[in-house]
This record gives structure tokens, sequence and C-alpha cells, in this order.
């Protein structure tokens, strides 16, 4: 590529992760390096190991939970703008999980952004995904595909709830594994509290706490050791759990309980069959197909590089809706899918554990994979 060309690229794939030429910093680096800024607290996209981190502030918390205390991060406000090197680097709502952030970075009046994770409908436990106008956007894909179209909150928790009052009525418990991060916030957000009292796995109130510090409003939550958390109790509940909690002894208390699964591979029968659990919840925190399309958009950026997920069918489709778009190889995963991957095809399995503030859960690598296929 000629020098010229060169210079003007304000990201570029490394095999440490994305990287800023001009600024010297990575975004999301999968790679120890000497300054990454972290886009969200999930654990394939905020590793351990860098010298220097640059997060939202409200990703501090989960962020030196998992990374450990004496990190050196500095953090932002939404619309906050530092100058490093040239490149004006400023943080923008992703509407992902609390903290997350959409990276702009400017420099001889070219905007690029880097958008990690994102979902365009707002949740009640982050602000909104922003549209952020650019020259370059970089997008994730991880729900590509057409037959991805989430049910909105209202509808979703309708189905939640009227699941939960129904199991209570008969009682029995109603335990929903979720992501302990993000997702589990989400759902005692849009739930129903009035139904019965809610139980909450170990690896899921640590997180709680982060959120309700940062002031997101959220029911009272019960351990299952708590006092007076007893058998007759426990058949009204809702129980979140992390999926690494499906068949081992913690589940033992619940008796004769109603299972289901909240995540996007939900609307994949398939996904709910080999998880095993009697109801699957559509609900995920990245946006669906018609919420990709949206949210790039609503950028007007001309050109855009796709990160994960669904890439060569979204590369395919902005290119032919007349975009210079290509895929960008990286090691980001999906949260959702924890256990999923090994076994399910098809483009809908890739993804790897993200479960922070899950002591169980290892956090592997996956080799670079950058596109999936139509299932
Ligand atoms: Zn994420």
């Amino acid at each position: 590529m000629p020098a010229q060309q060169e210079e003007d690229l304000l990201v570029v794939a490394r095999p440490e992760g994305l990287y800023c030429p001009p600024g010297d910093f990575y975004i999301d680096p999968w790679r120890p390096v000497a300054r990454a800024v972290i886009t969200h607290a999930h654990s394939d996209h905020a590793r351990a190991g860098h010298a220097h981190y640059l997060a939202h502030t409200d990703s501090a918390g989960t962020l030196r939970a998992r990374l450990g205390s004496d990190i050196d991060l500095q953090t932002l406000a939404y619309g906050e703008a530092i100058e490093h090197r040239g490149v004006r680097v400023s943080l923008h709502p992703a509407g992902h999980v609390l903290g997350s952030a959409q990276v702009r970075l400017e420099r001889r009046a070219r905007v690029w952004v880097a958008s990690g994770d994102y979902k365009t409908e707002p949740d009640g436990t982050c602000p909104p995904f922003e549209p952020v106008p650019c020259d370059t956007f970089i997008t994730e894909s991880t729900f590509g595909l057409p037959i991805y179209r989430w049910p909105t909150q209202a509808v979703l928790f309708a189905e939640i709830d009227a699941w939960w009052r129904a199991n209570a009525q008969a009682g029995r418990a109603s335990v929903l594994f979720c992501y302990a991060f993000g997702k589990a916030q989400r759902i005692l957000h849009g739930v129903d509290a009035s139904i019965g009292p809610i139980v909450v796995h170990g690896a899921v109130e640590p997180l709680n706490a982060v959120y309700r510090a940062a002031g997101v409003s959220l029911p009272p939550t019960l351990r299952a050791d708590d006092e007076g958390v007893d058998a007759a109790l426990l058949k009204r509940s809702l129980v979140l759990a992390p999926p690494s909690a499906q068949g081992s002894p913690w589940m033992r208390r619940f008796g004769n309980y109603a299972d289901a699964f909240a995540s996007g591979w939900m609307q994949l029968r398939g996904t709910r069959r080999r998880r095993g659990v009697d109801r699957g919840f559509v609900m995920s925190d990245h946006a669906d197909w018609p919420g990709l399309q949206q949210a790039i958009a609503g950028t007007g950026a001309e050109r855009v590089f796709v990160t994960h997920g669904s890439v060569q069918v979204m590369v395919r489709w902005l290119t032919e809706n007349g975009l210079d778009a290509q895929g960008f190889k990286t090691e980001y995963g999906d949260e959702d899918d924890q256990e999923t991957s090994s076994s399910s095809g098809g483009g809908v399995g890739r993804g790897q554990a993200a479960l922070d503030g899950d002591a169980e859960s290892p956090h592997p690598s996956l080799p670079p994979e950058g596109e999936g296929e139509i299932p």
C-alpha cells in the first residue's frame, strides 16, 4: 500500500489486535501491549497484561475486579476527549453492557469509530447506543444474518414474566441461565419483581453490586444460602445463574424446577435443544440484523470494517449496498456462547467464554477467525 494511503489509516489489524498507527495504541488487543483502549469489560475484549488501560468510567469496577486493582487505568466519561500523539480519542455509548463504549478517533479531519460490541435497543441498564458520524466504521457482526431479529424489550419481558408466574403458581422455581455480566442485570431490571423473590448465583451478585454502585436500579436479590431462603421461598422464585451452573450440585436445592436459557442463539431451535432446557428466551446484548444495518447507516460511514461474527455475509451485504466493506481478523468471541461453541456449526457456534465474575469459567483464546457461514 502506498505510504500516502497508509498514513490515512487510523486503525489497522495487527497480530496483537486493532492498532492505531499514528496514536501508537491498540483497541481491545488480545496480546499484551503498552497502551490499550478498552471498549468494555467482557473478557474477550479486556485482557490482562497491558501496561496502560483507557476505558469508560463505568468500566473501572469490572476491569479492576477482573484484571487486578493495581492496573494502570485511565478513565473517560462519554464524550470526553483526550489528545494522544495527534489523535483525538473519545468514548461514546455502545448500549452493550455497563461502561461499554465505541471509540472515536479523529486526526486531520478524518474520523474513525470502532464499535466494540453494541446493541441498538435501549435496555435501561446503560446509556443507549449513539450513532457517531464517521468516515470509517468498525463494526461487530455477531448476529449478522437476516434470521436474527430480536423481540422488543416489552415482548421479551412479558414472555419471561408469564413463564415465571406460571411456574410460581405451579410451585416450582424458575431457573434462568444467563451470562453473569450484562444479561443478568438486564433481566433483573426488566422483570416484574412483584411475582416473587429473586435468587442469584454467586457469580451474578458481584456484578449486581457494580451496577447498583453505578446508579442502575435493580430489585432486591437473595443468595441461595441467605437466611430465610427455604424450600417454600425457592418454589416461587426466579433464579438467575450463569450457564456453568447448569448440571452442577448447586442446582440440587431447587428440587423440581423449570429452566430456561436467555441468549440470541435461542432463535435457533437446535441450540435450545443442545442446551436441554425447557424454554429459550431470545435475548442478546448484541445488535440483531436490522440493528446492525441501522447502526451502520446511522454513522454515515463510506467504509466499514467488520470484526467478528458473520463477517462474510455482512461484508457482502454492505458491498451490495454501495459501501466499501471488508473483514478484519480478530479474536473476539461471544459471551453468550460459553458452552455451545464446540458443538454447533454453521457459523453460530463460534466464540469463546467470557464469563466475567464466574470463577469457574476458563478464558481460552480462540484461534483467529473472521467469518461465519449461513446456517
Ligand atoms: Zn461483549
